[in-house]
């Protein structure tokens, strides 16, 4: 822009009106704070609106794979996996809490037993939107930390209240893959968590047998049997199947090598003797190398 003729006056009208527009705003400090897109907690995610939104629809039309994993308390999730399969893959994914963590610390605030429940609760579902996961939850409350599985049982009136909730969703959810967070022994640190793990396993048979909890099938539930092995039936489900699930000429040579047989016993899996990726051996201490402390 150039100015031409009388560029002084022009500047100092200029700066009337910025004087002006900084007094109307001191004047109102609300309106002029209020920002124009306000977005409430029911609205949805930036990743699930515009662009962004329409690549998560085209990304889920893709597959059909359900996916469900089973935790004990909020928190206990692995959130970067729940959002990798639903955000990432399209998979529809259902997180099982057992309970909402009443029984939890809370270094941060004064709140505990049910009012934690209710708080844990509502950041859990929170943080559901972000993985772009549905939430489900049990009758079973967290009474605080549990030396091992036994005392959590009693304390939780037996088996069958979790149990037949879990059943309840895996039947109406009907999961391809059922994930447990845990594993069921001594190594999950608390009872809850090795409980959870328990139930997962009970529930996967339990699930397909009409026998167990027959008043679930009489209300119109039918038996469900979520996938079992760790190799092509999980391959298949999420559409992986021409590349991965089994060893054959043609397919990707990855390759976990395990002493034992996970079919017989799942902690068979953690016996890792050597993998094999992008046509390259490695051995297990080669692979804990970088995260041994020296
Ligand atoms: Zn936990």
């Amino acid at each position: 822009m150039h100015f031409q003729g009388r560029p002084q006056k022009h500047s100092i009208r200029t700066m009337g009106i910025v004087l002006l527009a900084a007094l109307g705003m001191l004047a109102t400090p609300i309106r002029a704070q209020a920002p124009a897109t306000q977005s409430g907690p029911v609205d949805p995610l930036p990743p699930d609106t515009g662009a962004a939104g329409l690549k998560q629809m085209l990304i889920r039309l893709q597959t059909t794979a359900r996916l469900m994993q089973t935790v004990a308390h909020p928190d206990d999730e692995d959130g970067g996996m729940l959002t990798l399969e639903s955000r990432g893959k399209g998979v529809t994914t259902l997180l099982m809490t057992l309970t909402r963590g009443e029984g939890g610390q809370n270094k941060v605030g004064s709140n505990l037993f049910d009012v934690l429940g209710v708080l844990r609760a509502l950041e859990l579902t929170a943080s559901d939107r972000y993985y772009g996961v549905e939430q489900r939850f049990s009758r079973v409350a967290d009474f605080g930390y549990s030396k091992n599985p036994d005392e959590t049982f009693q304390k939780w009136g037996g088996h069958d209240i979790p149990l037949s909730d879990m059943v309840r969703v895996i039947r109406t959810f009907r999961p391809d893959v059922l994930l447990a967070r845990f594993s069921g022994t001594d190594r999950d640190g608390h009872g809850h968590h090795q409980a959870s793990a328990l139930l997962t396993k009970e529930a996967f048979r339990a699930a397909a047998d009409p026998k167990r909890f027959p008043e679930q099938i009489k209300e119109g539930l039918q038996p469900w049997q979520a996938l079992q092995t760790a190799t092509i039936l999980p391959a298949r489900a999420f559409g992986y199947d021409k590349d991965l699930g089994t060893v054959d000429e043609g397919k990707l040579a990855d390759l976990i090598l395990v002493a034992g047989d996970p079919l017989h016993d799942v902690r068979d899996v953690a016996r890792v003797q050597q993998v094999i990726v992008d046509g390259r051996v490695y051995s297990v201490p080669e692979i804990l190398a970088p995260f041994q402390r020296r």
